[in-house]
């Protein structure tokens, strides 16, 4: 089977994916909102993506180790 990417409910022959996100990989077609980074990264529009892959880490600010 060789069908996986066509598994998720979109059909390949209605739209032409124009980008692929640089974090998970996910096709991105046109008219979606996404992301861009700073250095021009292309990432979808989950900004899980945005954290994970600018290294991002979300905390509680009681972590913050005050001087
Ligand atoms: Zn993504």
């Amino acid at each position: 089977m060789n069908l996986d990417r066509f598994s998720q409910g979109r059909d390949p022959q209605q739209e032409q994916a124009i980008a692929v996100c640089e974090q998970c990989r996910e096709e991105i077609y046109p008219g979606e909102q996404i992301h861009r980074t700073a250095g021009g990264n292309i990432l979808c529009g989950n900004h899980l993506c945005v954290i994970k892959f600018c290294q991002v880490e979300e905390i509680n600010s009681d972590e913050l180790e005050v001087a």
